[in-house]
């Protein structure tokens, strides 16, 4: 026992107990005395030798073998040799165990390496004690000692099975560490397949190594395993050597970290890192069956302009849960980053299972979400692409599914497309048109037109609407309906308004130092507002020294008044305090709060020319609309007068301000002063001139 001191000083004897085995014993090995090797007997529960030949008192150094029985072994022995030869005494009980092991004894304190044989006996009383049989010592085998040494004092498990069946030999390590004595090695694992996927390896190669969940003395433990086969030394049978190492703190930590690597911590979804790797797994195995969905909430953004981010994170979490909870175990929900989601179905349902999933994904979704005393409903725009021999690579996949998507948010959102042929080619003009833009952008291909606004009670063009014109080198002037969508949706109306802005207020400057006293309207799109440059652009034209104060306008649409009002009345102030008027475009077509519109630095409406076109059916609507903008103290403009009866109609109604074909359209700069010269020589219905 190494290290540890089995000491030989005697001890007070406990004379009943040795005499009952000695004379039992020494009836056994009446023969033993005259055997060379040293033969002991020790009693486990008394730690007492019962029976020792004359070559075990030479070996213990007793003087005879009276005394040798009266030594108390326990009285140095370290609490960790008693427990390991408890526990040799139990597997001797359970399963008649004989094992060999390097010992190291202490006979007068004087260290002494012995090779012992062990194995069960019974004394007389019944008691499982120890037959202990000196086979070698150190000076006879160095190497076959020390490597026995080793083998008993290592941390590493090494176990010696017997092919389908129980250990043949475990070392201290692997018997400590063992839930039971007799387990067999298929009893070991957790999980039957890791065994059987073993055994298919050691058949396959005759050795294998693999990390695995087993089950020890401490419950369920991670064991990294190198399994080789061979044949027991003894019986010369197939065998299973086994090495094993602990590993379940290390597995736990990369487990840890593998989870935060392949997750969205708001959610817990799978991220973007996670999509692509297991996307490119199913590339690998040129899976053919499955299908990706992406889909996105409706107007999130207005979610959190309304009720503010931690709102938006309750929707997004109870999204993330509503998902899963539609979906099968093996599908697998990721969330790509803002409100967008995708579901990877490795292998897409047959079609009567893939319907009632998505049905159950929009019913799930559309319940209320009800979060401290707020409430709101939500839609999702979805999209969905399949896996084709076609299109078999991650990026296309994905990029089908999103023009899938965008076909859902085009045809008027909360509703699901799959991807069509037909649908890539749209979407491949669309990135085709996107480019160019981009580079229009960059090239500043882009001039504005000026459409006349006239006063009716003067008679006198007030006022002029700069719209931009993309001047394209083949296909000539192009108008905003075919790219200022693209740029809202793109960011690029961030680049472009700014060049209008500039392009705006240069003609200002340049018409108040002509002398030409009329105003000149600019369009702001809603993403521009949102834009951090809009507000540093416009305080730093306004402090140009030639600044035609109160002479630039700004549309904005109703839907830039919906979200966190009270910032955006501050911004408005700020504008108006910079010497801006402020306009709303297409007024009476959004989502305004009518309540709120008294609240803000509104200097103009402008009625939205689809309630001109109406006139007369629409006249009570305009009658409404001219009584609010009186009462807030805007002027009013009406857009899109494109008929006599329709200016004579207004103003009979007391409109003061129109825009439209009927007096001019949209001309260049070139030819605005003329245009505007006729139109001041003109006199209208109700002109008072
Ligand atoms: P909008 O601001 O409401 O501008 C009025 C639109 O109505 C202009 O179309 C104008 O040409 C057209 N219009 C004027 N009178 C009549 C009429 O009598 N009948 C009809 N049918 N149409 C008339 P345009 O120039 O094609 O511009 C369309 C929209 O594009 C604009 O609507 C505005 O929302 C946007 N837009 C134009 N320029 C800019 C810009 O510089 N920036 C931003 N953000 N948007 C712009
Ligand atoms: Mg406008
Ligand atoms: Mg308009």
């Amino acid at each position: 026992m190494r290290n540890e001191k089995i000491d030989i000083q005697a001890a007070v004897p406990l004379l009943s107990a040795m005499r009952c085995s000695k004379a039992d014993t020494d009836g056994n090995f009446a023969f033993a005395r005259r055997l060379r090797a040293a033969i002991w007997v020790y009693d486990i529960d008394n730690s007492r030798i019962v029976y020792a030949n004359v070559s075990a008192c030479d070996l213990w150094q007793a003087p005879d073998e009276v005394s040798l029985l009266q030594r108390d072994l326990a009285k140095d022995m370290s609490s960790t040799v008693a427990s390991r030869l408890r526990q040799y005494q139990s597997d001797f009980v359970a399963r008649d165990a004989m094992f060999n092991e390097m010992w190291t004894l202490y006979p007068k304190g004087k260290p002494t390496s012995v090779m012992v044989f062990f194995s069960g006996f019974r004394l007389a009383d019944g008691r499982m004690a120890m037959l202990c049989e000196a086979v070698g010592n150190a000076e006879d085998e160095p190497e076959n000692l020390r490597s026995a040494e080793a083998l008993l004092h290592t941390d590493v498990m090494i176990t010696l099975y017997e092919k389908n069946g129980p250990p043949l030999y475990m070392n201290p390590a692997a018997r400590n560490a063992a839930a039971d004595a007799q387990q067999s090695i298929a009893e070991k694992f957790t999980h039957p397949f890791d065994y059987k996927k073993m055994i298919e390896a050691l058949e396959a190669s005759g050795e294998h190594r693999m990390v695995s969940s087993v089950s020890t003395s401490t419950g369920q433990r991670w064991y990294d395993l190198s399994a080789k086969m061979c044949s027991d030394a003894v019986t010369g049978k197939p065998a299973i050597l086994v090495t094993a190492v602990d590993v379940s703190e290390l597995k736990i930590a990369r487990d840890k970290a593998r989870y935060l690597a392949d997750r969205d911590l708001l959610t817990g979804c799978y991220n973007r890192s996670y999509l692509h790797q297991h996307m490119s797994r199913l590339e690998q195995c040129k899976s053919e069956r499955g299908a990706l969905l992406c889909f996105d909430v409706d107007h999130f953004k207005q979610i959190n302009d309304r009720f503010g981010h931690e709102m938006g994170d309750v929707v997004l979490k109870d999204i993330a849960v509503r998902a899963r909870s539609s979906i099968r175990e093996n599908d697998k929900l990721v969330r790509l980053g803002g409100d967008e989601f995708v579901i990877i179905f490795d292998d897409t349902p047959p079609e009567t299972e893939f319907a009632p999933i998505v049905e159950r994904l929009l019913e799930h979704i559309s319940q209320p979400i009800i979060h401290d005393s707020t409430r709101t409903c939500i839609t999702v725009s979805i999209g969905v692409a399949t896996f084709s021999p076609k299109a078999a690579d991650f990026t296309a996949i994905m990029r089908e599914a999103d023009i899938a998507l965008y076909a859902s948010k085009q045809a008027g959102r909360n509703q699901v497309t799959f991807f069509s042929e037909e649908m890539g080619v749209a979407a491949l003009a669309r990135q085709n048109i996107e480019t160019e833009i981009k580079i229009a952008v960059e090239q500043r291909n882009f001039v504005l037109h000026f459409q006349p606004r006239v006063d009716l009670q003067t008679g006198k063009v007030v006022s002029a609407e700069a719209l931009v014109r993309w001047q394209h080198p083949e296909r000539g002037m192009i108008m905003p309906d075919e790219f200022i969508p693209i740029c809202e949706e793109t960011g690029m109306i961030e680049d472009l308004g700014q060049m209008v802005l500039a392009l705006g207020c240069e003609q200002a400057i340049a018409w108040q130092q002509e002398g030409l006293d009329i105003q000149l309207s600019l369009n702001i799109s809603p993403r521009q507002f949102d834009d951090q440059r809009l507000m540093k652009s416009l305080q730093a034209f306004s402090k140009d020294m030639n600044f035609p104060h109160g002479k630039i306008e700004l549309e904005i649409t109703e839907n830039v008044l919906i979200g966190d009002l009270g910032h955006i009345e501050t911004k408005l102030e700020a504008i108006s305090q910079m010497g801006y008027r402020i306009a709303i475009d297409d007024f009476g077509t959004g989502y305004s709060n009518l309540s709120y519109i008294s609240e803000f630095p509104l200097n103009c409406l402008k009625i939205d020319q689809s309630f001109i076109s109406q006139l007369p059916k629409s006249g009570p609507i305009i009658s409404l609309i001219l009584t609010l903008a009186k009462q807030i103290g805007a002027t009013v403009v009406a857009e899109g007068v494109e008929t006599g009866d329709q200016l004579a109609w207004l103003s009979r109604q007391n409109c003061e301000q129109v825009q439209g074909y009927h007096l001019s359209r949209p001309v260049p700069i070139d030819q605005f002063r003329m245009v505007m010269n006729q139109l001041n020589s003109v006199t209208y219905p109700s002109s008072k001139n």
